[in-house]
């Protein structure tokens, strides 16, 4: 137990400063009554993002996991000829992002799905849009990208997309693509973590990747401004956990790969 708390703390720390810099970033700019607040905040929580070297995880079947210790997770599925990825990061590392994953895949990315519409999901839209990839989400995602968007409690004003940087295939419930020899089922349960979540099942590689509806030791967020909530959370997590096993890889919006143990820990925390 006592090891266990030790490795989290390091997880634990950074998102704190984060959340502390997000707070702080909102407080201020209540005080000045400032309309950039939005940057601030993203460039502060970009900064905790960029103390960290971005790592890969090999996940089996074609399957790679890029992340920061502490900052946003990208999943790259690799087949013959192409690369889809799901989310894109924050947008000053993207090309770093884009290099690790050619350098994993050695294939171009083609597709990329975006969970959510938050920027440290799809920072790196404007990137990979402008190469010609295909961006795939929720109907809300494409929404929420292609006006101004104001998440008070932590002071977050962003969206506004270029273009290029928007989804150009959106669903509403589901979903389902094929990449090589996986099926990637894209379903959204209704409101959680927002109210254009994806969470994508990838068969018969057993992975679930399930964005920021489960962050794994980091302390929940509910963006209630996009229309998350908390039921939702619950709902969301219920429906994950109805559709996965022991041996399913749950693959979070930030953190180290879980288990499916991991993700019902997480659920009845939140009830
Ligand atoms: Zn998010």
């Amino acid at each position: 137990m006592e090891r266990v708390l030790q490795k989290m703390r390091p997880s634990t720390a950074s998102i704190q400063a984060l959340i502390l810099a997000l707070v702080v970033a909102g407080a201020a700019s209540q005080v000045t009554g400032q309309a950039g607040t939005g940057q601030t905040v993203i460039q502060k929580a970009t900064e905790q993002f960029e103390n960290n070297p971005l790592k890969t995880t090999v996940l089996g079947q074609g399957l790679f996991m890029f992340s920061g210790d502490g900052g946003d997770v990208v999943t790259a599925i690799v087949d013959n000829g192409s690369t889809l990825i799901i989310d894109s990061g924050v947008d000053t590392r993207v090309t770093e992002l884009s290099d690790a994953i050619f350098k994993a895949a050695m294939r171009p990315v083609t597709r990329l799905v975006n969970t959510h519409w938050h920027f440290d999901h799809t920072g790196g839209n404007v990137f990979f849009g402008s190469e010609g990839v295909t961006i795939i989400g929720q109907e809300n995602v494409k929404k929420r990208l292609s006006s101004v968007q104001r998440v008070p409690f932590v002071g977050l004003r962003d969206g506004h997309y270029p273009l290029q940087a928007l989804p150009t295939i959106t669903y509403s419930s589901s979903t389902t693509l094929h990449q090589g020899p996986q099926q990637l089922t894209l379903m959204n349960y209704g409101p959680a973590h927002t109210d254009g979540d994806t969470v994508v099942y990838v068969s018969p590689a057993n992975v679930a990747v399930v964005g920021d509806i489960f962050s794994n030791h980091f302390y929940p967020i509910i963006d209630l401004a996009s229309g998350g909530s908390i039921d939702g959370m619950i709902h969301s997590l219920d429906e994950i956990l109805a559709r996965t096993d022991e041996q399913t890889k749950i693959v979070p919006g930030h953190g180290p790969v879980a288990t499916r143990a991991n993700l019902e820990e997480y659920r009845d925390m939140l009830v």
